[in-house]
């Protein structure tokens, strides 16, 4: 006979792991033969180290040397020591203070924070992150792993180009007065892919780090010279005002900038 305790302790580290996490008594470990093939298909409660409880047959355990814990593989640390270096920032970014709301004053005390084992990476729920160089975002673990979604403030410091032009003031494009001209009328007024980009390519953001506080397309006039982030379809983000677009007709700096 080899015992289950006895297989636990003449295997290492895991052997120890699965000691702890065994949620029957010790007594009934020391009678669980592992030469019996009934027990082998046994399935008992078990207990990750982060506190998830799941069932396991005892054959499963010996065989592999990892404990397969349905939670933690949904976790937000497994998807982050998943998926390299992107997945590491996640991770170090992570706070796991909850918020209601991205203006949301976050709950201090250790009680209210979620460990980064116990949500999954496809939780919606909106969490409180800050970057390695200070800056507080907020934002799901869901839109975090969906795509790279970076630091917004880095972003504008590192991606959002300025568009900077020191032509004379125009009134007019063609015979449009561009003061008295909604930009939402002219884009729909015009066929050209220009003008349909346009719209695009409107965020209503005057700020990146504020994604909920936007300018309506609706609201703007032609001559609009406030620098709002547009987002071309590559994703790149860029500063410019609506009189600068409709008179200087650029595309996205950033792929301008990458010809
Ligand atoms: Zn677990
Ligand atoms: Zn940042
Ligand atoms: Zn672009």
């Amino acid at each position: 006979m080899v015992s289950f305790y006895d297989w636990c302790i003449a295997s290492g580290k895991y052997g120890q792991d699965i000691l702890n996490a065994f949620q029957g008594t010790l007594d009934e470990m020391v009678h669980l033969d592992l030469m019996d093939n009934n027990i082998l298909e046994r399935s008992y409660a078990f207990k990750c180290m982060y506190g998830h409880t799941f069932e396991a047959k005892i054959g499963d355990i010996i065989k592999t040397n990892k404990l397969d814990c349905k939670q933690c593989n949904k976790s937000l640390y497994n998807w982050c020591i998943n998926n390299g270096e992107y997945g590491r920032e996640v991770e170090s970014e992570y706070t796991g203070i909850k918020s209601k709301g991205p203006m949301d004053i976050e709950l201090k005390s250790n009680k209210d924070r979620i460990d980064i084992h116990n949500i999954e990476y496809n939780s919606e729920r909106s969490l409180r992150w800050e970057c390695k160089s200070g800056h507080v975002f907020y934002g799901s673990p869901l839109y975090r792993v969906q795509g790279v979604h970076r630091c917004p403030m880095c972003l504008v410091n590192e991606e959002c180009i300025e568009f900077k032009s020191d032509k004379p003031i125009r009134l007019r494009v063609g015979n449009i007065l561009l003061s008295k001209t909604k930009l939402y009328d002219l884009c729909k007024q015009k066929k050209s892919l220009f003008y349909k980009n346009l719209l695009v390519e409107w965020t209503g953001m005057l700020d990146i780090a504020m994604p909920n506080n936007t300018v309506n397309i609706q609201d703007v006039m032609c001559d609009d010279m406030r620098g709002f982030i547009w987002r071309c379809s590559d994703g790149h983000y860029w500063r410019q005002s609506v009189y600068s677009r409709l008179t200087n007709k650029n595309r996205c700096l950033v792929c301008l900038k990458s010809i």
